[in-house]
């Protein structure tokens, strides 16, 4: 495997390190656990995932990957960090998920083995992860089949998401742990729409992904300031 192309080795090994507590719920992933019946609604909105071959790049421990495998998808879960995609495995086989498999990958080796194989492809809270991301969407959009969906989460760049989603996720509530996130690494959705238009796919649909600190509760809205998810379809 080649992890010189484009991955971050310091950034898969905090996932690496972590890994054995992914599928808790109230471990350093419960944002994750929070958030996936909220993502994963919003994507069978535009796709219904049933009998559609899926690819999740940068999939982890497989929390999204595995509940779509559970609507019926056909899904491929990628990732580069080793540990997270052990986990992913172990939990497929233990909670007896059909359908979903795991491989170590570089989602640009996989779009120039097998380009136009996937009906929907998904890619969260990775990007911001990546030194070069633009690189991640083309991948992703080849790997679409024409008339197919890209689904990509990540965080914007702007001073209220480095104090919502630095200090206080990080520092103040502690939902992560300290050094999760970089802020010059933040992506705003300006730049990711134009990677993807660059990639040839067009951007439908935007939504942003709110915390409220209080009740402990996430929810979409129009507010794509801190938290954002954004819907391509590839031409067909
Ligand atoms: N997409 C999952 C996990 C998000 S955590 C979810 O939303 O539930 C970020 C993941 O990105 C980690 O598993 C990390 O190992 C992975 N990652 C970071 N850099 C990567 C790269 N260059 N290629 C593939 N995966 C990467």
């Amino acid at each position: 495997m080649d992890t010189t192309t484009n991955a971050d080795p310091q950034e898969l090994a905090k996932f690496s390190e972590l890994a054995h507590r992914w599928w808790d719920p109230d471990s350093e992933f419960r944002p994750l656990h929070q958030i996936n019946p909220l993502r994963l609604e919003w994507i069978a909105g535009f796709v219904p995932l049933s009998g559609k071959r899926v690819l999740d790049v940068g999939c982890g421990g497989g929390i999204l990957a595995d509940s779509m495998a559970r609507r019926g998808a056909d899904v491929l879960g990628i990732d580069l960090a080793a540990k997270p995609l052990k986990v992913a495995q172990l939990h497929a086989m233990e909670a007896g998920t059909a359908s979903v498999s795991y491989r170590e990958v570089a989602v640009e080796a996989l779009a120039a083995e097998s380009p136009a194989a996937f009906d929907v492809v998904t890619c969260m809270e990775m990007l911001e992860h990546v030194p070069d991301p633009s690189s991640v969407v083309r991948a992703c959009a080849a790997l679409a089949k024409p008339g197919g969906w890209v689904f990509f989460s990540t965080i914007n760049r702007n001073p209220k998401s480095f104090l919502f989603a630095i200090v206080g996720a990080e520092h103040v509530l502690q939902l992560l742990p300290k050094g999760t996130h970089e802020f010059a690494r933040f992506i705003r959705p300006s730049e990711l729409v134009g990677w993807c238009r660059e990639a040839g796919l067009d951007a439908t649909a935007t939504r942003g992904l709110e915390y409220n600190p209080i009740t402990r509760r996430y929810w979409l809205s129009a507010d794509t300031s801190v938290n954002y998810l954004i819907a391509c379809r590839k031409p067909g």
